[in-house]
């Protein structure tokens, strides 16, 4: 059946790619260009179950794709199958709830969110214009991490600064993650029907993480906002904290508001606190070895995790299920149960066992079985939720 879709997940120094088929649930081939821009640039490709590492001449993203059309030109019996290419797209602004196929207009709409990402949709847009011109004949879609939270109300996506900078500027909440937590928010209701009528809480922990209250299937609120930084502490992100500190930092140590925005993204969050890692796995080696900071910075995620979670309740009409997913909502047994204790008094208990048992890249629930509030882990797919909504929009 010709339903192959090349995903692409283009960012400032790397791109992820993959062709996906059977309605996205095979993975034909994977890769990623990493060090884009520097001599160093490479692309892995994964195929077969073998891996091959191509140099790139200067790591341009149309550097990238070129390698990537030869890679296809040299594998006809799948380049013949393709019928689409979706894109990741991180901001739609309030110009997209939905993924759509791109054209002209959805491309100028594209590029005027660019001021609201400046890090990662001029990349998306590089991704989209390579792909553009390597691949005439093949359909474009794009699906924005920030569509599924276009359904928040105005008193969950305002901030309380003067109403102008809204008007003037669309300064709001938009939420992240979205593609991940529509993902979930499907996979959960065919385990269980009943939670597209329900309350259900995401925590999409990862590198970067964020949580979402879904209520019959819709995002009510999330803990990332303007920008990825906003929300939970992360790998190296800070997420919320008081404004002020930037006016502190900056007097304190003479540094430009950039550098001051660069502390909060790249040196901040479990890498700031611990003073070794932003990797969760390394600090809960470490603090199995001892290291009290790596335990510091481990509980602190969880605390503040815990506290979003609690926060984000308010706007569910039930909280029903929560969800982990994510590279540390999957694997990390730590974080699950540090974050279930805290929530202890809304009734959230899980089975230690089941939750340390736990097999991996499967949908499990870890709550005691008595319980009506029900704790899940599910891996997260959104390159099949790319493939598919590539695939729907090229059919309709
Ligand atoms: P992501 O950004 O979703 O790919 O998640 C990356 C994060 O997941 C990193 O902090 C990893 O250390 C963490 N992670 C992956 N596997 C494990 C594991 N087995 N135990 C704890 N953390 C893990």
């Amino acid at each position: 059946m010709n339903d192959f879709i090349l995903v692409i997940n283009s960012g400032s120094s790397s791109l992820k790619f993959a062709i996906l088929s059977q309605q996205g649930k095979q993975v034909i081939l994977e890769g990623i260009a990493e060090r884009l821009g520097s001599e160093s640039a490479s692309i892995d490709f994964e195929y077969n179950q073998t891996k091959e590492t191509v140099s790139l001449n200067l790591g341009s993203h149309q550097d990238v794709l070129t390698s990537i059309k030869s890679w296809l030109d040299q594998h006809p019996h799948i380049t013949e199958k393709l019928i689409g290419i979706g894109h990741r797209v991180v901001h739609g602004g309030e110009s997209f709830s939905q993924s759509v196929l791109i054209d002209d207009k959805a491309m100028n709409a594209i590029e005027a969110c660019a001021n609201l990402a400046p890090l990662h949709n001029p990349a998306n847009i590089k991704g989209i214009t390579a792909c553009a011109n390597l691949f005439a004949n093949l359909p474009q879609v794009a699906v924005f991490d920030t569509a599924f939270h276009q359904s928040l109300k105005q008193e969950q996506y305002l901030y309380p600064i003067p109403m102008h900078f809204y008007r003037d500027h669309t300064l709001r909440k938009y939420g992240f993650h979205g593609t991940s937590y529509r993902y979930i928010s499907q996979t959960l209701s065919q385990v269980d029907e009943q939670s597209l009528h329900q309350g259900v809480i995401v925590a999409h922990l990862g590198n970067g993480a964020s949580v979402c209250a879904i209520q019959d299937g819709k995002s009510v609120d999330t803990s990332m906002g303007l920008t990825p930084l906003d929300g939970l502490m992360m790998g190296t992100r800070s997420g919320s904290i008081d404004p002020m500190i930037l006016s502190f930092v900056a007097k304190a140590e003479g540094k430009s508001l950039d550098d001051c925005l660069n502390i909060l993204n790249k040196e901040s969050g479990l890498l700031g606190i611990s003073e070794l890692s932003n990797d969760c796995r390394t600090l809960e080696e470490a603090m199995k070895a001892g290291d009290e900071r790596a335990k510091l910075a481990l509980d602190m995620f969880c605390t503040r995790t815990a506290k979003s979670i609690a926060a984000l309740a308010t706007s569910l009409t039930t909280f029903d299920h929560l969800v982990f997913t994510g590279g540390i909502g999957e694997n990390s047994v730590y974080v699950r149960q540090q974050v279930c204790q805290a929530l202890n008094l809304f009734g959230i208990e899980i089975d230690k066992q089941t939750n340390i048992d736990l097999p991996r890249k499967q949908i499990h629930k870890i709550s005691k079985a008595q319980n009506n509030k029900t704790v899940w882990v599910i891996p997260t797919n959104e390159e099949l939720m790319i493939a598919l909504d590539t695939i729907h929009l090229i059919q309709a």
